[in-house]
């Protein structure tokens, strides 16, 4: 089956795909369009003039309009996916569903990015960033705070639950990894799944370090959770994945074996690094990564140590704490 035919194939199912602008680099965000009973929207879109225009027109080649949604359901706390919802909910009256866990985050959309931007500052600190570095980033992530939203969960989703719309069954699965409020819609019947940001075709998700979503300063590791996580999607006997940006992918067990053996090389690169001698974190970026480690110090950040974690827990690494609460790796002889 080819892309286009899953795409064709959802569509014959009711599942259409609208594929909205972002801002960011990912480009375009696919949502969904459910027809059935109720009338379902998953993802949004960014908070932008042209997202809502595209939106409208989109609705309007499917006959429908942003006034007839009933429900609204959000895959994950990504301001990609969630920032047309405040409008779309005011205006259509439809429920808000997310995962139970990300309900608070939802809601206090603005309060919490700042949060998550001090706890990543300090992260990124403690990795060696340099200060100038880090609060250029942050300044970057304020600006980008008004594309999202802050719509009121009125759904709460727990992880197993069955959605029952007229023609269809949606189970949901809560696979954290991506964020940690990642949620697979799974219709069983048509073994198709809805998995957004969790598997993407072209590009391999980024497991970002994200501050828990129930307040506490541990710090997760996002890399580890999200292998767990990618194991369990293995084993669903899903013919389609429809993802949250790019093409649906049609092996999606192949795809994630991909995956699997890309993070045993990558942390297997980063032993070796370590193993020449200890480095920081922020070392080990410049060392794979090159000038992007600097204009993508997060993202790089989150990569290197979700690999340091997976040499950690295997006993490989260890950390030793230097000048300034910087922390470095050593391989264990
Ligand atoms: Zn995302």
């Amino acid at each position: 089956m080819t892309p286009e035919e899953a795409l064709e194939r959802a569509a014959g199912v009711g599942i259409h795909t609208l594929r909205l602008p972002t801002p960011f680099m990912i480009g375009r965000v696919n949502t969904y369009l459910i027809e059935d009973d109720p009338l379902t929207l998953i993802d949004t879109g960014a908070n932008s003039g042209k997202g809502l225009d595209e939106l409208e027109q989109q609705l309007g080649e499917h006959g429908r309009s942003i006034e007839d949604l009933e429900l609204l359901i959000l895959t994950h706390q990504h301001i990609d996916h969630i920032g047309l919802a405040e409008i779309i909910a005011s205006r259509s009256g439809a429920e808000v569903a997310a995962i139970d866990a990300a309900a608070g985050f939802l809601e206090n959309f603005g309060e919490d990015t700042e949060r998550d931007d001090q706890f990543a500052a300090s992260l990124m600190l403690s990795q060696g960033v340099p200060e100038d570095v880090v609060t250029a980033l942050q300044t970057v992530s304020r600006s980008f705070r008004a594309w999202g939203s802050r719509p009121k969960v009125t759904r709460p989703l727990r992880d197993g639950e069955v959605l029952e719309l007229r023609d269809r069954s949606l189970e949901v699965q809560h696979r954290p990894g991506h964020s940690p409020s990642d949620t697979l819609l799974w219709d069983a019947d048509r073994r198709i799944l809805i998995a957004a940001d969790h598997l993407i075709a072209h590009i391999s998700s980024n497991a970002l370090i994200t501050r828990p979503l129930d307040g506490s300063a541990e710090r997760p590791q996002a890399l580890v959770t999200y292998i767990e996580s990618m194991r369990r999607t293995r084993e669903l006997p899903a013919e389609i994945v429809l993802s949250g940006h790019g093409e649906p992918i049609t092996d999606h067990v192949a795809l994630i074996d991909e995956r699997l053996e890309r993070h045993r090389q990558r942390a297997e690169k980063i032993h070796e690094l370590v193993a020449e001698r200890p480095r920081t974190g922020y070392e080990l970026a410049q060392a794979l990564w090159g000038n992007v480690a600097v204009t993508q110090a997060f993202l790089t950040i989150s990569e290197v140590i979700g690999h340091l974690d997976l040499l950690i827990n295997d006993g490989r690494v260890r950390e030793l704490s230097g000048e300034n609460g910087v922390v470095r790796y050593e391989a264990v002889p």
